[in-house]
C-alpha cells in the first residue's frame, strides 16, 4: 500500500538557529523557537493544538503548514533484565531499532544513526546487512523522544544517550550533529555532553571535528591491537589504521578526569590472547582512555564465538596490571536481540 506523503515542514529535528530562522520570515519572535522545544522535547508534545502557551491563530498556522514527525514503534520487546528493544517503522518503509538500558544510577539509550551501515565490520550484524541510507535529525531524535516519554509516563528520567545503535554516526555527521545539539540544547533533553556519546569505527578526520564542536564523549571501536588483525575485522582501518587513530584518540580535548573509550569486542581465538592484551596496552599506553571488553554477541549467520569468561578475566587482568581501566561490559538485552552488534531488524526489509 502507497502511503501518501505529509509535505508540511517537519520542525522535528531543526536545530534552534534553525527553528529560529523558519519562523523569521511568518512573524514570529525568536523566543518562540525555545517554546517548541520545550514542547517537543520536554514535554513529548506532537499536537500543535495542545501547545496551550501559543495563540490559537499561532497553532492554526502551525497545524496548515507544520508537522512533528512521529515514526511509529512498531514492536517493543522487554527483556528479562529490563532493557528494552523498539523498532520504529519509519515514513519509508525502512526500520531501526533503539535500545534502552535501565541501570542502577542511569537510564541509558543507545540510539541509531543510519539504517544499515556501509562499514562491512566481519562481526556485526548492522554490518552485514549493508547501507541502506543516513538517517534524518528528526529520526535520530525522536528515538529519544520515544523513550524520554516512556520513562516520563513513569516518573522517570532518560540520563544518557549513546550512539552505538545501528550505523556509523561520523558517516553521518550533519544530521547526527543536528540531534546532538537537541540533546545538549538546555531547552531541548538538557544532557551535559558527558552524557552523550559518540562511538565510531574511527572516521578519523570526522571524529577530530566533532571533538572541537560538540563537548560530547567519545567511544573508539578499536576491536584489535595490529593492523593486519584489524584490516580484516574493520575494513575502514585501511583508511584511517591504527596508529593514526589511536593518535587522534589521544588528541581528543578532555574536560579533567574524562576519559576516551576504547572498545573491544572479544573474539574467541581471534584477538582475546594475552599477547592482545599485551599489544593492545602497549598501544594505549599513557593514553587518558578506559576500555570496555565487549564479549562478541552471537546474531544469526555470525561465525565468531564469544570467550570463555577465564579468557575475557585474563585478557582484563593484563591490561589492569599495565594500569589501564578496564570494564568488562554486561551482555544486557541479549535475549530479545539487544545486545551491541545483534541491531538489523531482521535485515530491515520493507514492508510490502
Ligand atoms: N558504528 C559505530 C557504532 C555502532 S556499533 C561503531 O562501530 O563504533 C557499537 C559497538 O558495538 C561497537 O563498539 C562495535 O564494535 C560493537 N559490536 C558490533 N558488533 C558486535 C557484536 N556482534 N558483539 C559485540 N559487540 C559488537
Ligand atoms: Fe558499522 Fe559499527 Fe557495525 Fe562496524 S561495528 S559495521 S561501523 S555499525
Amino acid at each position: 500500500m502507497k502511503r501518501e506523503r505529509d509535505i508540511r515542514t517537519d520542525l522535528k529535528g531543526m536545530t534552534i538557529p534553525e527553528l529560529e530562522a523558519f519562523l523569521a520570515p511568518r512573524g514570529k519572535e525568536r523566543y518562540r523557537a525555545r517554546q517548541l522545544y520545550r514542547w517537543v522535547y520536554r514535554k513529548f508534545v506532537n499536537d500543535f493544538g495542545m501547545m496551550t502557551d501559543l495563540s490559537v491563530g499561532f497553532r492554526s498556522l502551525l497545524s496548515s503548514s507544520c508537522r512533528i514527525s512521529a515514526p511509529s514503534a512498531e514492536r517493543i520487546e522487554v527483556s528479562a533484565d529490563g532493557t528494552e528493544k523498539s523498532l520504529f517503522r519509519l515514513e519509508d518503509g525502512e526500520a531501526v531499532e533503539s535500545v534502552l538500558i535501565p541501570e542502577e544510577d542511569r537510564r541509558t539509550l543507545c540510539v541509531s544513526s543510519q539504517v544499515g551501515c556501509a562499514l562491512g565490520c566481519g562481526f556485526c550484524a548492522t554490518g552485514a546487512m549493508g547501507f541502506r541510507r543516513d538517517m534524518t535529525s528528526a529520526e535520530i531524535i525522536h528515538q529519544a523522544c520515544f523513550a524520554a516519554k516512556r520513562l516520563a509516563d513513569r516518573g522517570d528520567r532518560l540520563s544518557n544517550v549513546v550512539f552505538m545503535g545501528m550505523g556509523e554516526p561520523l558517516r553521518n555527521v550533519q544530521e547526527v550533529s543536528r540531534a546532538i545539539e537537541i540533546l545538549l540544547s538546555q531547552d531541548g533533553f538538557g544532557l551535559s555532553g558527558k552524557r552523550v556519546t559518540v562511538s565510531t569505527a574511527g572516521i578519523v578526520p570526522e571524529m577530530l571535528a566533532m571533538a572541537v564542536n560538540y563537548p560530547v564523549s567519545f567511544a573508539v571501536s578499536l576491536n584489535a591491537s595490529r593492523d593486519a588483525q584489524r584490516s580484516l575485522l574493520m575494513p575502514i582501518n585501511r583508511k584511517y589504521p591504527l596508529r593514526e587513530l589511536v593518535a587522534a584518540m589521544r588528541r581528543i580535548p578532555l574536560q579533567s578526569g574524562r576519559k576516551v573509550t576504547a572498545e573491544y569486542v572479544l573474539l574467541s581465538g581471534v584477538n582475546d590472547s594475552p599477547e592482545d592484551a599485551a599489544a593492545l596496552s602497549r598501544l594505549l599506553r599513557g593514553a587518558r582512555v578506559k576500555v570496555n571488553l565487549i564479549p562478541f554477541n552471537a546474531y544469526e549467520g555470525s561465525s565468531f564465538t564469544a570467550p570463555p569468561t577465564d579468557s575475557v578475566n585474563r585478557f582484563r587482568d593484563v591490561l589492569l596490571a599495565a594500569g589501564i581501566q578496564t570494564i568488562t561490559r554486561g551482555r544486557r538485552g541479549v535475549d530479545i536481540r539487544a545486545a551491541c552488534g545483534q541491531l538489523s531488524c531482521g535485515f530491515g526489509g520493507k514492508r510490502g
